[in-house]
């Protein structure tokens, strides 16, 4: 693997951090984005900082420039990724729109539907979620339930979704529904896109072990979908819901800088807590280390076969299982260094990091559960990357 930037991409490293250093709301390399106690708050503060974003070009870099793109390559959509996390930069509000929804909509859609949808996601004018899980349809997404049932002039869509991040601001939605009962499983499923303000939509608001409502139970009673809001042809939503999925993994450049961060806050943390004078803590802090350090190897590796025009492929869900695990070992270790103050919320005294390792903690704990949870990873790496015998149909073990 070549791990060498080109000048043109150093040079673009230099150009979205002097953009960054004088658009950044708060001071470059010190400050932290605020924090705010109300999501809908965030959300308003998240659109307006991706409209700014995207107007000067650095969110959707590898997207067309017919859509508000730059055409560039997946080494430059990790170097811009790399500046951002590295700045604090929030993570994009709209990200399902730049990252699923509007990559599918780039290979599947007509031109017409391109033309109406694309232009309004990468400056967030319009959010997007993904109405994909049911509440026995997660792993196996397969088994969607939701049926599309033919009226005149589209479908009509009954059914429950759940986990949907981000439904109560979205405008749109991807949408995985059942349009043919008959037919096997995987072939009867089509791929629509949701008008999230269409009457029967109910969303439900879920609060998580964070305390915030990221994600919701959505209700689809009787939502007619009109024909121009099929994605591909009817019967094909599998096909096209897999190129969603493609998306979700494959390099991961975010997660890589806060994570390299995390760990540099965690030294820092750990220094004035005395946790280096704990032996024990000492080793695990050096471990925490490397596997940062491991985690940049493996998201370069993927990153190098994507510049030779290859996909990572299964190899992708290797780096899934390693960063979530990683990530969940780390922000563990951190809580073992805050000691006692491990137990502690915002506003306490004598919290090192005013609450944030105990909210990093228990978000992550969501990381080997979205994007496919880890025992289906394992299963991918197990079978498609070590060539493994597959687990018979119906075995418990
Ligand atoms: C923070 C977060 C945000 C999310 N956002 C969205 C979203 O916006 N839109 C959306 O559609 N979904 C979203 N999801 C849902 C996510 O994709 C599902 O949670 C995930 O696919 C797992 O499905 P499930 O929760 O139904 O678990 P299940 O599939 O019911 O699995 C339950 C357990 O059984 C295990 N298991 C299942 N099958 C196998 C197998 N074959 N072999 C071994 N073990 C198995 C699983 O690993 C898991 O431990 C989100 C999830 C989270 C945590």
């Amino acid at each position: 693997m070549d791990l060498t930037t080109t000048p043109q991409q150093e040079a673009l490293r230099a150009e979205v951090r002097a953009w960054l250093r004088t658009h950044l709301p708060w001071e470059y390399g010190v400050g932290l984005p605020p924090r705010f106690e109300d999501l809908a708050e965030e959300v308003a503060f998240g659109r307006r900082w991706q409209a700014e974003l995207a107007a000067a070009g650095w969110v959707g870099v590898t997207w067309p420039e017919a859509y508000g793109g730059r055409g560039l390559g997946p080494a430059e959509h990790f170097v811009v990724q790399e500046e951002l996390a590295r700045a604090r930069a929030p993570e994009l509000v709209g990200r399902i729109g730049v990252n699923l929804a509007g990559p599918t909509l780039l290979a599947n859609a007509t031109d017409e539907q391109k033309a109406r949808w694309l232009p309004d996601i990468l400056g967030a004018r319009t959010l997007w979620c993904q109405l994909f899980s049911e509440p026995d349809a997660g792993s196996d997404l397969a088994a969607v339930r939701t049926t599309a049932r033919r009226v005149e002039g589209g479908f009509e869509l009954q059914g429950r979704k759940v986990w949907t991040s981000y439904a109560q601001f979205a405008d749109w939605a991807v949408c995985l529904a059942r349009s043919d009962p008959d037919a096997p499983k995987h072939r009867g499923l089509s791929y629509f896109v949701v008008d999230m303000r269409a009457p029967g939509v109910t969303v439900h608001p879920l609060v998580q072990l964070t305390g915030e409502a990221e994600f919701n139970e959505v209700e689809l009673d009787g939502v007619v979908v009109p024909d121009d809001q099929l994605v591909g042809a009817a019967g094909e939503g599998w096909r096209v819901a897999n190129s969603t999925l493609s998306h979700e993994r494959g390099v991961n450049p975010r997660q890589l800088v806060i994570h390299l961060q995390h760990l540099q806050e965690l030294l820092t943390t750990a220094a004035a807590c005395g946790a280096f004078d704990d032996t024990r803590l000492r080793r695990r802090l050096a471990q925490a280390y490397v596997e940062v350090r491991l985690f940049q190897l493996l998201n370069w590796r993927s990153l190098s076969k994507l510049q030779r025009g290859l996909e990572p492929g299964p190899e992708g869900s290797v780096l899934k299982l390693y960063w979530s695990e990683m990530s969940k070992r780390l922000h563990a270790l951190a809580l073992d260094v805050l000691g006692p103050a491990a137990p502690l919320w915002r506003d306490a005294a004598d919290n090192p990091g005013d609450g944030s390792w105990q909210r990093a903690w228990l978000y992550y704990q969501a990381a080997s559960i979205f994007a496919g949870t880890n025992e289906i990873q394992r299963n991918v790496v197990s079978e498609r990357v070590l060539g493994l015998p597959r687990q018979a149909a119906g075995s418990a073990s």
